[in-house]
């Protein structure tokens, strides 16, 4: 077979694809294809003329971290001279200028202290969503949970249980990578794919949803690539917990793993990668462009490749942008970006749901149409 049409006709008329069919696209150079029927089944899943997006902040509340990933420029090992640990008075500052930039939420995640116990979670939560309780707080990922499990000695679900009670309202997707031990365990010694899908699980069990995350390009091919988008498809068919699915690839600056690999995802590659993500996960509502890693004309023409949102304007963004990402955007040329893309731009909080606010119905008139 060397025709991707079938495939792709199945997809269109609501079947579900296999993995190999997912494989087959993958290596088709047929782009155009693809990214048309990703873009229809876009428009069949969500509002055809909008394209969402979220003013959040990422704040890195350490950059000590006891494990290495090779791929990662932003952890420090615990005692070097330029670690940090920020104090709640920074926090605070920072979400303070979030919520005056009109933001909902913020996505917290930190290197793996070695000697943060759960209590030291609790406290950070419970502190903030006290003083700012309408505030979203998106925190964690499923390497610092098993982190915290490798400290405390409880299992995924009762800490997951006490950080939604301390105030946990959904959890970011990252330290996926590639999920696959043969890839991982060349590159970093964080937790298993395994571990990872386990605390997902767990995430979900208790009630709380999250995203799915992929970064490509760490010396995984496309088989790798295959079964990690199966791993998220079978883990959502069970709870149903996925929000989005964001794919993105390496960034390689200032990196042990940049330094080693030769060949990097290309443009095509990303929007093929994104394009058949949108086919094959049917059971996740919303894929993410990454405009961050991509840049933002890459990001905006991902909108026409399955992509229904823009993610965050990223007002603080350390552990990408180390790694060489420097991409900035504001609110206005974001929402330029997609109006221009053909979209109606409109500002989501992390649970997808639609904010409505003078300040961006302002920038709305002041916009260029
Ligand atoms: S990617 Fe995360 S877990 Fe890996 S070294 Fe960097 S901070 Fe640590």
């Amino acid at each position: 077979m060397n025709d991707i049409q079938p495939i792709l006709d199945k997809v269109l008329e609501g079947g579900r694809i296999s993995s190999d069919e997912c494989r087959f696209l993958l290596e088709s150079r047929d782009l155009a294809k693809i990214g048309a029927a990703a873009d229809e089944i876009r428009r069949r899943k969500n509002p055809p003329d909008v394209v969402t997006y979220i003013i959040d902040r990422n704040i890195n509340y350490t950059n000590v971290c006891n494990v290495v990933c090779t791929f990662c420029a932003f952890y420090r090992r615990p005692g070097k001279p330029d670690t940090y640990v920020h104090s709640i008075e920074e926090i605070c500052k920072r979400i303070d200028e979030t919520i005056a930039l009109g933001g909902t939420g913020v996505l917290m995640q930190g290197g793996l202290h070695p000697d943060f116990d759960i209590e030291w979670y609790e406290d950070l939560l419970s502190t903030l969503h006290e003083k700012y309780p309408d505030f979203q707080l998106h925190c964690f990922s499923p390497p610092e949970i098993h982190n915290i499990h490798l400290i405390s000695g409880l299992d995924y679900e009762t800490i997951l249980a006490r950080l939604k009670k301390a105030g946990l309202n959904s959890m970011p997707g990252g330290g996926a990578e590639i999920l696959d031990d043969e890839v991982r365990k060349r590159v970093s010694t964080k937790c298993t794919s395994q571990e990872w899908l386990d605390v997902m699980r767990a995430v979900h069990k208790v009630g709380l949803r999250s995203t799915a995350t992929m970064m490509f390009g760490i010396g995984d091919d496309v088989g790798h690539r295959v079964g990690h988008l199966q791993k998220i498809r079978d883990l959502q068919d069970e709870t149903g917990g996925f929000t989005a699915f964001i794919p993105w690839t390496f960034q390689r600056e200032n990196t042990a793993l940049g330094r080693k690999i030769t060949e990097e995802p290309t443009g095509i590659d990303y929007l093929k990668m994104l394009a058949v993500s949108r086919l094959f996960l049917d059971n996740v509502q919303h894929i993410q462009a990454s405009w961050l890693t991509q840049g933002l004309r890459l990001g905006q023409t991902a909108l026409g490749f399955g992509a229904d949102d823009m993610g965050s304007i990223m007002i603080e963004e350390n552990v990408v942008s180390a790694a060489g990402a420097n991409t900035d955007a504001n609110e206005k040329e974001l929402r330029y970006q997609i109006r221009e893309a053909g979209y109606r731009p409109q500002q989501r909080d992390i649970l997808y749901n639609y904010v409505d606010r003078e300040v961006a119905r302002s920038s709305v008139s002041a916009e260029v149409t």
